[in-house]
This record gives structure tokens, sequence and C-alpha cells, in this order.
């Protein structure tokens, strides 16, 4: 059997490595704490899932549109409206499995040999994966602890030659929790007029969850960028709806053919039960949202102040997401060594940084996505072992 050489290039997301080591703990009877999990530990709001149970009950079964049922595009393009005052014609989102597919197909339509890419570094696994897949050359945009892991536009935009292609921002972050503040964005949308043949992908799937009342620096709030940026959203972290498999994407117009031709190469189209769970989502109440954020927050304040009081771990707050990324270097192991030590001695699942990027040796994620009394537990156990 002979593969394509390309496969080889994949990498692969060691979350869920750790999910399975976790696992196989578990059932030799190990008691275990996972705070490396990358979704929401909320059930989906009741209403929802009552709208995927009516849709199967009235006989929605078949195939859908390629870029999703119109009744549900439209409704991203009114949720967009509300979020950022955005006018974005309901031709341009495309309906996804979740929100990986966005961000493999752009990707995939704009990385080649001979070309560039730039991602954020530490950041999503999926992105350098796919990067180097495509045959493009991966650029890592650094994203620093000193900087509380946002960027300096105009050290992004030194990035650029004249083989970018793509330039991929994720805010709120992966894994760092780092929100990219509005002055930022303003500062690399206005140096991006200097480079027309950039395309944006704008990974925005935590935009939600962003804390202390901030608002979303989106970059559905510049038209001026709209024919050639990509956005990267979805139900999967805002909904707790991970397992639906649903995702919006938009596109610049001139693209959205060659995108449903993607979805059609691909995957069909999503689910239909879900495409109709996920519209009773955008227009039904959004209280749970609040609740929800108010528990991450209660959280995050435990997780950061507890991981500070361990000597020589240095943990930033969080603007946004549901993960702290700690710098465990004062300790005297390196991530994986601790995350190691965290598994098998005091059953706490971690990830270590190098997971996320070759630059984040000294450093681990910690996801808060379960409940505080379980975070305590953990914080205890791993004071005890360091
Ligand atoms: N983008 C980022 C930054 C993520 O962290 C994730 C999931 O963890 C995704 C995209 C993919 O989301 P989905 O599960 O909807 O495919």
């Amino acid at each position: 059997m002979k593969l394509a050489n390309s496969i080889s290039k994949l990498g692969i997301e060691n979350a869920f490595v750790v999910l399975a080591k976790a696992k196989a703990l578990e059932s030799q009877g190990k008691e275990i704490i996972n705070l490396g999990i990358g979704q929401p530990d909320f059930k989906t709001p009741k209403h929802i899932v009552e709208a995927a149970k009516k849709a199967l009950d009235d006989g929605h079964h078949g195939y859908t549109p390629a870029n999703g049922l119109l009744e549900l595009r439209e409704g991203v393009s009114r949720h967009v409206k509300r979020l950022y005052g955005a006018n974005i014609d309901a031709s341009r989102v495309v309906i996804m499995p979740g929100g990986k597919p966005t961000m493999f197909f752009s990707i995939l339509m704009f990385g080649e040999k001979g070309s560039e890419i730039i991602y954020p570094e530490p950041g999503f696994p999926i992105y350098e994966s796919m990067i180097n897949y495509s045959g493009a050359k991966a650029v890592p945009m650094c994203l620093k602890e000193e900087h509380n892991y946002s960027f300096k536009a105009e050290e992004v935009l030194k990035l650029i030659n004249e083989r970018t292609r793509l330039l991929i921002v994720n805010n709120p972050q992966n894994p760092t929790g780092g929100l990219i503040e509005k002055e930022q964005i303003d500062a690399l949308v206005k140096g991006l007029k200097k480079f027309p043949d950039v395309t944006i992908l704008s990974d925005e799937i935590y935009s939600r969850q962003i804390y202390d009342g901030k608002k979303m620096p989106s970059f559905l709030h510049y038209p001026e960028l709209f024919d050639r940026l990509i956005i990267l959203d979805g139900w999967s972290k805002t909904y707790a709806m991970t397992g639906w498999r649903m995702g919006w994407s938009i596109w610049p117009q001139k693209i959205v053919d060659e995108v449903i031709k993607l979805c059609i190469n691909d995957h069909s189209c999503p689910a239909a039960a879900s495409q109709i769970a996920a519209l009773a989502a955008l227009d039904g109440s959004h209280d749970f949202l609040d609740e929800m954020m108010k528990e991450f927050s209660r959280r995050r304040k435990l997780i950061v102040s507890g991981l500070n009081s361990i000597r020589g771990i240095k943990c930033n707050n969080p603007g946004g997401a549901f993960y702290v990324f700690p710098n465990i270097s004062g300790t005297g192991m390196d991530g994986a060594t601790f995350s190691d030590k965290c598994l098998y001695e005091a059953g706490v699942a971690i990830i270590p940084g190098t997971s996320f990027g070759k630059s984040a040796k000294n450093y681990v994620r910690f996801s808060f996505a379960n409940s505080y009394e379980n975070i305590e537990k953990a914080l205890e156990k791993i004071k005890k072992i360091v």
C-alpha cells in the first residue's frame, strides 16, 4: 500500500490523545479530573434539544442544500447584524458540520507550494497541520506571555510578503485564553490596506466567551475587509453543542461557489435536524449564556489564583475562552513532564504546551470546563505533587 506523501504532513490534536490516556486510567479504576477538555461542561439548552427532536418527528431526515438551509443562513445574517451591526447577505453564509471544516477548506483554498500562511503560535494545532498538508509554508505569528498572548499589529504586518496568501487570527485564543483587544485589530486592519492580496481567516469560535464585560472585537466590524474576510464561528462552544457538529462561516462573495463545491465534494450538507436546532439556538433566549459565563468567571478566578499560589507556576488572567496557559518553568519541569506528572501522580489531565506549538515548551493548558469543586480538588492535588 502506498499512501500519498501529503498524508504524512498532517498533525493531530493532542487533546484527544490526553483524553484517551485519561480514559485508559479511568478504566483501571483511577479517579481522573479532566482539565484537558476543550468543550463546555454544560448541557445544550433544552429549547435547542426540543427543536431537534421536533425536527426528527416532523420528518427532516434528508439532505439539505450543501450550503445549509436558507432559513438558517438568514438566521446567521440576523445574528451578526444584531451582534456587530454587520450587513452580511445570506448568500455569503455557508453552514458547516462544525467550525473545523471552515479552517480545512480555507487553508486548502489558499495554501499550495510556494505560498505562505501566517498562523498563531502557540495556537490551535490544526492550523499548522493543515498548512503543512497544503504544501504552503507555515509562518508563525508568536503570541507571548508578556503581552498577555495578544499581538502587536506592527509585528504581524512585518511577517507579510508577496507570497503571503492567508493570515489566520484566532480571537479569543485557544490555548492561551488571550484576547486581542480592538486597538490592535484596528491597527492590523489599517496596516492590511497595504496588502490587498492577503485574505484573513478570523477564527471567532470563542466569540461569546469574553470576560470583564468586554465586547468581541470581531473582524465583522470592518466592512472594508469584507471582500477578503473569512469568518469561522459556530454553535460548538457558545451553545455547548460540540457533538452536534454545527458551524457557520462567512466568505467573500466571489469565492462562495468554490466553497460550496468543496462542501459537495466533502460532506454534501450538515445534518438537517442539527440545522433546525441551530436556528432555534440563534433565535431563542440567550439567558443561559449569561449563566454559563457567570460560572466560567467564578472558575477563572479560582484557577488563576490557585495556580499562582503554587510555587513555580505563573498564570495570566485569560481575557476569553475557558483556558489558562501558565508558565510552569519555575517548577524545574518542562510542560510535557509536568503534564505526565499531573496525570499519573495527581490524576489531573492537562495538555502540554508543545501540543500547540514548539515555542510553548514551558507551558501547559488547563481548561476550566469542569466543575468548581473538581477544579478546587485538582489544584490541591497538583499543589501536593509540585
Ligand atoms: N477553532 C478553535 C480555535 C478551536 O479551539 C476549535 C475547537 O476546539 C475549533 C476551531 C473547532 O470547533 P468545532 O468543534 O466546532 O469544529
